[in-house]
């Protein structure tokens, strides 16, 4: 349902709580967050039941990050409780999603048969499950999330965190996904809505369908964005605000 990232040096988790807590008005059941903490370590903690519920379990923890995703889940495939909240996490990569995947079903057979042990009821743990395949086959963080993604039917957006290069690709196809550059302290964003960024990013991106992001605060450019051949293309609307 909501969908907010963070890379950058300020503190992640609450510049992606504060991008939630203005995504309440669209409703939810659930909420989360992942980050990569100070010691390099690949963090999940999630919810059901407001943000409020999410936050007291963050109470009491540093959880100083320079690299966030969050989501809050409107559930379509699954029942609303923790384990099917967002994200979902495996092998150093966490995932959220937000639409549906028509084809999970079938996906979710072929890759159960293959060995994946599913811990979740959703049709979002499809997509986590296809790329570590895709990851642990050699590919690239990039042509990883692009066949991935080339599999997936239906409307859908995902962000995703890779621990071991510590860079945040998003994608999406018939579902609304932004992202945003602050220049002047070297931050990104990706949301679902715009209106989480707001006074945050300088600068927003609204990339086409099938147009990977990747986030990277190694990167002078801070995103750039990847036609589905994996060339740099310029498919994307900017806009100043
Ligand atoms: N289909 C996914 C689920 O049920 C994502 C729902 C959403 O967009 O929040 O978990």
């Amino acid at each position: 349902c909501g969908i907010v990232g963070h890379i950058g040096p300020k503190d992640s988790v609450d510049i992606v709580l504060e991008g939630l807590r203005r995504l309440e008005y669209r409703g939810y059941d659930s909420a989360g967050v992942s980050f990569i903490d100070e010691s390099n370590n690949l963090q999940i903690f999630k919810k059901s039941g407001k943000l409020d519920n999410l936050k007291s379990t963050l109470e009491g923890k540093d959880y100083t990050a320079r690299m966030c995703i969050g989501h809050t889940r409107w559930a379509t495939h699954g029942e609303v409780n923790d384990t099917n909240s967002h994200p979902h996490m495996k092998d150093h990569i966490s995932i959220v999603h937000n639409g549906i995947i028509e084809n999970a079903a079938s996906l979710r057979k072929e890759l159960a048969a293959g060995g994946y042990e599913f811990q979740s009821d959703t049709d979002s743990e499809v997509f986590l499950s296809l790329l570590t395949r895709e990851l642990a086959s050699g590919k690239s963080f990039k042509q990883a999330m692009l066949d991935s993604f080339s599999l997936v039917e239906g409307n859908s957006a995902f962000v995703v965190l890779n621990q071991d290069v510590l860079e945040i690709m998003a994608i999406k196809k018939g579902a609304p996904l932004v992202c945003g550059i602050n220049e002047i302290d070297s931050e990104a964003f990706v949301s679902s809505d715009p209106y989480a960024l707001a006074g945050m990013a300088s600068q927003l991106y609204f990339p086409a369908d099938n147009v990977l992001c990747h986030l990277s605060a190694k990167n002078k450019n801070l995103i750039n964005f990847y036609d589905d051949k994996g060339e740099p293309t310029d498919k994307y609307m900017s806009k100043k605000q």
